[in-house]
């Protein structure tokens, strides 16, 4: 089903990635209704409709799907009931699996093996004991990872010598865990890509990504790799999307490894099923951005170029860095993004600022 301007995406989530495809999908004549619990949300500023309810509200949830067109999603811990019952209604792109696949990580990573792709190696924890069997079998370091609900560093702990796992595993609560070996990556990658309800491919080029205390704080573009690294990035996100039969915007995690012979190596962190941080340089630094995109792509329209229009950097503001927007805005070549939040709380992303030197 092809929507025509005047229709509505409804949108689960109202953080800023909700926001700024709202403002995309505006800028194309489409209207968004979002649905989020919490009604002091970004999205919600710049929406046509919401709706403030539980994602367990089937009520709300039916009403809901009555009012839209299509269904898609801002962030990946939609529970699976909620998705699965809208999608009975409408249209829901990306679909369920690519949801179920990537809100857990064991899942998600045994799926990524059996298309072929390398991921960390990892082992399931089920009890204290699982965690030293494990730990005997990766080595230190290794990091212990919840399943579910990690964003940001959270839900995760460093294994190292001298580590007590018993105190560690406690540490994670009750949630189900996974061990994951440690990864001597040489730098942070991202990919973001595209298909469409036609099967239309397209890939902007790869993200550097710098994290600071487990959250990203920049990113350049292009990033410095060897061509082929290029290229296999653009295959990994090509090979994901289509074993998914996705539709949307799609981003992968990747860490580039060097081998001993200089050759780099791409190993595959995780897969967002949506709009990503990592790619909010779009806005302003090619033809077509991350959220129209994805817009294009669940409306059943053609995807756009997504050709880059200079070397870009993007910062994000974390916490109190957003308080400096004076002088952001005082450097006319800074294009500086607020996503409306009032509290400025630690680690809290509250906006960002895009660099373009053009042309390069
Ligand atoms: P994640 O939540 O899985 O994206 O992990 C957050 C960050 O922790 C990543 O961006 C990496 O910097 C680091 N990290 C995660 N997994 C590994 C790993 N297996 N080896 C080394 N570093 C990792």
């Amino acid at each position: 089903m092809r929507l025509v301007p005047g229709a509505t995406i409804g949108i689960l989530g109202a953080g800023q990635l909700g926001r700024m495809l709202a403002m995309a999908a505006a800028r194309l004549g489409l209207k968004s209704h979002v649905f989020a619990p919490d009604a002091d949300a970004p999205a919600f500023d710049v929406a046509a409709a919401k709706t403030v309810a539980a994602y367990e509200d089937e009520a709300a949830l039916a009403r809901f799907a009555e009012a839209v067109d299509v269904v898609t999603y801002e962030f990946e811990n939609v529970p699976i009931a909620c998705a699965e019952f809208l999608s009975e209604r409408r249209p829901l792109r990306p679909n369920a699996r690519a949801l179920a696949l990537t809100q857990d990580r064991l899942p998600e990573k045994t799926f990524l093996q059996d298309i072929g792709l390398e991921t960390a190696p990892f082992l399931a924890i089920e009890d204290a004991g699982a965690l030293i069997r494990a730990v005997a079998s990766l080595g230190r370091p290794s990091i212990l990872k919840t399943r579910r609900f990690g964003y940001d560093g959270k839900g995760q702990a460093l294994v190292r010598e001298g580590s007590d796992l018993a105190a560690l595993f406690r540490g994670l609560g009750t949630e189900p865990t996974i061990l994951e070996g440690f990864v001597r990556f040489e730098r942070e990658i991202s990919i973001i890509a595209a298909r469409n309800l036609d099967g239309d491919f397209a890939a902007y080029d790869l993200c550097e990504n710098e994290h600071e205390r487990h959250i990203l704080a920049r990113t350049r573009v292009p990033a410095a790799v060897q061509p082929a690294t290029e290229a296999a990035a653009r295959d990994i996100a090509r090979q994901v999307i289509e074993a998914l039969d996705y539709v949307g915007v799609l981003a992968v995690e990747l860490f580039l490894v060097r081998d001993y012979d200089g050759a780099e190596r791409l190993i595959v962190n995780e897969v967002a099923p949506r709009v990503h941080n990592s790619g909010h340089w779009t806005i302003e630094g090619a033809l077509t951005s991350q959220f129209e995109q994805h817009v294009r792509a669940i409306a059943g329209w053609p995807l756009g170029a997504t050709t880059r229009l200079g070397a870009i950097e993007m910062r994000n503001l974390i916490g109190e860095e957003a308080a400096n927007w004076p002088d952001i805005l005082a450097q006319p070549e800074l294009r500086l993004h607020l996503y409306g939040k009032v509290e400025a709380r630690p680690g809290r992303k509250m906006g960002h600022v895009t660099r373009i030197r053009p042309g390069s």
